[in-house]
């Protein structure tokens, strides 16, 4: 019998939720919505029923904009269940079919390294790591705690966007700043995307002809966000997001790796305030920054009709992640496979040709045909290391870790 369990990525805003039916290792998704403005009286719903019965089934609007009142997250979740047992929604006829419920938490911190059953314990485990992620763990855990109420003794799995990254050795996570910080305050690299890094590696193994234990691949996620990871035998030896999302390669919105005296610079000198800067890292910076837009298409139009500052930011995008990728082809000692994901790494081959426009000394050359069509393998059959283009899935990774943990439960 397929077991259905709920997934739930809960926002400061917003709640995105998805059901799933899972047998023998299979996913398959029944439906999946989002609930926007949460703490509003002019929230909206979107969802995507009956997946399963009309694949093209149109997504609905619940309620007329501007009058939806859902004042927190639990009127969220209840909402969400509403739906999911109304006549619109023919994946749950009862929401006692809901056999576990699994949610994307952000930070895991040192203390989380798997996906892992929620109990008071782990629930204070998770308070702990607010501090790290101070935006997104407490509407993680504003999601749990609603669904302790509305589901009553129903399974709760909570999976990490670090978990991935535990494998990272001390020389990789830790920081050269005294060891006092890391000891009392935990400040050491954690790194982030993992759900998504573990996806599309775990693919990438799948498509590569060799040994597992003996694969070496760069994962590049390149959406809004961005971070790149170094994948030895199926394991995470680095990453290059750090204490925060904000470290390593230039992103939409945020800076990516600076020299670390920067903000001090416009603290001590431009006599900015801590509040303002933190705003203009992670707001007002990366691609924006530079070309004062963030998303990538509109980028790149301004960019074919002439605009300097966007031929700039797109070019500094590039170098940004190929340096990146040069230094984790050292860091595992080559690279057999090289792959792109999330909005930009998915969708755009010029950017992909562009980033990888010197990596044939890695063995990596870029087909055309098969880069303009997003093929799974856009490198020349006689490459050594191949690039792929993967699509991402953080939820399927949720949802078979939910199951495979409500199963042993
Ligand atoms: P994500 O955060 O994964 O949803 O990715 C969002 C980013 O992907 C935005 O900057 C979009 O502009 C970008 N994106 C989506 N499709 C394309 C495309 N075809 N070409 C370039 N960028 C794209």
């Amino acid at each position: 019998m397929a077991m259905k369990v709920l997934i739930l990525n809960t926002g400061s805003s917003s709640v995105k939720y998805s059901v799933y039916a899972c047998h023998d290792g299979n996913a398959k998704e029944l439906t999946k919505g989002l609930v926007e403005r949460v703490g509003s009286k002019n929230a909206n719903i979107k969802c995507e029923c009956c997946l399963e019965h009309d694949a093209t089934c149109a997504v609905h609007r619940i309620g007329t904009p501007g009058t939806l009142d859902i004042p927190d997250h639990r009127a969220a979740i209840a909402a969400i269940c509403d739906i999911l047992v109304s006549d619109r929604c023919v994946v749950v006829d009862d929401l006692s079919e809901i056999a576990g419920i699994g949610h994307r938490v952000v930070h895991g911190g040192e203390e989380f390294s798997q996906s892992t059953l929620i109990d008071e314990a782990v629930i204070a485990g998770i308070e702990k790591c607010c501090k790290l992620a101070p935006l997104h763990n407490p509407p993680a855990l504003q999601g749990i705690r609603a669904c302790q109420e509305v589901f009553p003794g129903v399974p709760q799995v909570a999976v990490f966007d670090t978990a991935f990254h535990a494998s990272l050795p001390a020389h990789a996570y830790r920081y050269p700043i005294p060891a006092a910080l890391y000891r009392d305050h935990g400040v050491r690299k954690y790194g982030f995307h993992g759900t998504s890094h573990r996806y599309v590696s775990e693919q990438a193994i799948k498509v590569l002809d060799m040994p597992a234990e003996d694969t070496r691949i760069i994962t590049c996620h390149l959406g809004n966000g961005c971070s790149i990871s170094a994948v030895k035998g199926g394991r995470c030896i680095e990453t290059s997001m750090g204490l925060t999302p904000l470290g390593g390669v230039m992103m939409g919105t945020r800076t990516g790796d600076l020299d670390p005296y920067l903000p001090l610079f416009m603290i001590k000198e431009l006599g900015m305030d801590v509040d303002e800067v933190d705003t203009l890292m992670n707001k007002k910076s990366g691609l924006f920054g530079v070309c004062g837009q963030n998303d990538m298409r509109d980028i790149l139009k301004r960019a074919d009709e002439g605009d300097r500052d966007c031929q700039l930011a797109v070019s500094m995008f590039c170098y940004s992640i190929a340096r990146f990728i040069g230094s984790y082809a050292m860091v595992l000692g080559g690279a057999d496979a090289i792959v792109f994901t999330a909005g930009i790494g998915e969708n755009n081959a010029a950017l992909r040709a562009r980033i990888l426009e010197n990596a044939g000394f890695l063995g990596c050359h870029v087909d055309p045909a098969r880069n303009a069509v997003n093929a799974e393998n856009i490198s020349t059959d006689d490459s050594t290391c191949k690039a792929l283009v993967i699509p991402t899935n953080e939820e399927l990774v949720i949802t078979t870790h939910t199951a495979r943990i409500v199963g042993e439960g």
